[in-house]
């Protein structure tokens, strides 16, 4: 294997996967003094896709820190509410945030990266180390080298499973239907009880939410924006199976993309929702035309580092979407790792294991609250032996729910 040899006196990474973790990692490494290329395998750009993202603080820092203009950066909402089954308020917190689109976010970092280091359709393939570098094979012929791979690709990572093949997603045991509505075709009466709030309602097992994010072209003026549909609903394994095939007969092992979701599942989860939601929530899926499903998973990889590559965001840990972390933590991997690799005179060994001590440590607590959090949606309500979490009581509490969805809070020093 040939070695890598850098000339320039700009050490170079490639970052493989340009969704938000690879965008911010590319963007926040370029600020670093590196020179930085980010492969995507889709051939199109990612504008359009995407839901619902609650800004948490370590997402807002590295947005900052990125130099990306968080001017216009979602709705900023201050109640959490949640409501019972005829829209009667029980529960109100206090709780400033602002909640944004996938999509904002997704175009804020887009625009931060020169064309010329953004590289579409390419898909990594596989990956050879030397002890000064790293060559990535891409399946379109392309063979690029660097001093570091920056993986960024999600889940599913193909680097992850050359590196450690035994860690796979664990599939949690219930799914997401979530679509969005627009404002303006919103029932008057939803719109009052639940529009300006992040909204929850918690039947036995099943959790509903909603808040309300951007419009189209990110609009933020009153009418314009868009309300973030959530019910995440339990679903067996051998049911799951079911749902992931399409209208065609095809199988989808894992997840189905939004548009393959079968009619019959949209039919059926609309007649659930006039059957069991509040006339807020059912009312606002008939603003949606097309809700989907996700099924929800989580993983952990106990290693982020391998010589000289190194794994960041959903491609090294997952945690439950309960927190709201997945973004927050894909950009703060990202910011951890530009800030322990901007110093030149410090091995790059040396600044990846400090980063891997750091990072795994959030990834490992994401997952496990995550987990707690979900809890809620799986055990029996009425007192019996299951074994419980720590916290079953508070996570099991309206208010407990209220306080800690979409919260980054327990990553704070007690
Ligand atoms: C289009 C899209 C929409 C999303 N919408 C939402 C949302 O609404 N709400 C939410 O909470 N989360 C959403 N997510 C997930 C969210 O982005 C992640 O949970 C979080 O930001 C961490 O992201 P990530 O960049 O680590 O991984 P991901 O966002 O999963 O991105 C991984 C990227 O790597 C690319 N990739 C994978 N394999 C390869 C390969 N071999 N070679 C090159 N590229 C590769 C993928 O195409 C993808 O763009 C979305 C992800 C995508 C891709």
């Amino acid at each position: 294997m040939n070695q890598y040899h850098n000339p320039s006196p700009r050490r170079r990474a490639l970052v493989i996967g340009a969704s938000l973790a690879g965008l911010f990692a590319t963007a926040l490494l370029r600020k670093a003094g590196w020179s930085v290329e980010v492969f995507e395998r889709s051939d199109v750009e990612l504008f359009g896709r995407g839901a619902g993202i609650t800004v948490q603080p370590e997402l807002h820092e590295a947005l900052v820190e990125s130099g990306a203009d968080v001017s216009r950066l979602g709705v900023e909402i201050t109640d959490r509410i949640a409501i019972d089954q005829q829209d009667r308020v029980i529960e109100r917190l206090t709780y400033p945030q602002i909640v944004t689109s996938w999509d904002k976010l997704h175009h804020l970092m887009r625009t931060m990266i020169p064309g010329e280091h953004h590289h579409l359709g390419c898909n990594l393939q596989s990956v050879e180390q030397s002890s000064t570098g790293v060559t990535a094979h891409f399946t379109n012929g392309r063979v690029e080298k660097a001093d570091l791979l920056i993986a960024a690709d999600g889940y599913r990572s193909t680097v992850r499973e050359i590196y450690m093949p035994e860690i796979q997603p664990i599939y949690a045991g219930y799914v997401i239907w979530r679509g969005v509505a627009d404002e303006s075709a919103m029932p008057e009466s939803a719109k009052d009880t639940i529009f300006d709030k992040f909204a929850f309602f918690l039947p036995p097992n099943n959790k509903i939410i909603g808040y309300p994010i951007p419009g189209q072209d990110h609009a933020l003026e009153a009418g314009r924006r868009r309300y973030n549909w959530v019910w995440y609903r339990p679903v067996d394994k051998d049911t799951l199976e079911t749902m992931l095939v399409d209208e065609s007969g095809a199988y989808y092992p894992i997840s189905i993309s939004p548009h393959k979701v079968r009619q019959d599942l949209i039919n059926e989860i609309k007649r659930a929702a006039k059957d069991h939601l509040p006339p807020s929530f059912s009312d606002t899926l008939t603003a949606i035309p097309r809700p989907f499903f996700t099924p929800i998973y989580d993983h952990f990889s106990p290693k982020m580092v391998f010589g000289r590559v190194v794994l960041i965001g959903d491609a090294a840990s997952v945690g439950r979407p309960h927190i709201g972390m997945g973004v927050a933590k894909g950009a703060s991997d990202a910011q951890a790792l530009a800030n322990v690799l901007r110093d030149a005179s410090v091995s790059l060994d040396q600044a990846l294991a400090t980063f891997e001590k750091d990072r795994l440590d959030v990834g490992l607590k994401a997952v496990e609250r995550g987990r707690a959090l979900g809890e809620y949606l799986l055990l029996p309500h009425h007192s019996d032996n299951t074994p419980r979490n720590a916290h079953w009581q508070e996570f099991h509490s309206v208010h407990g729910i209220l306080k800690n969805t979409a919260s980054s809070d327990f990553l704070k020093p007690l």
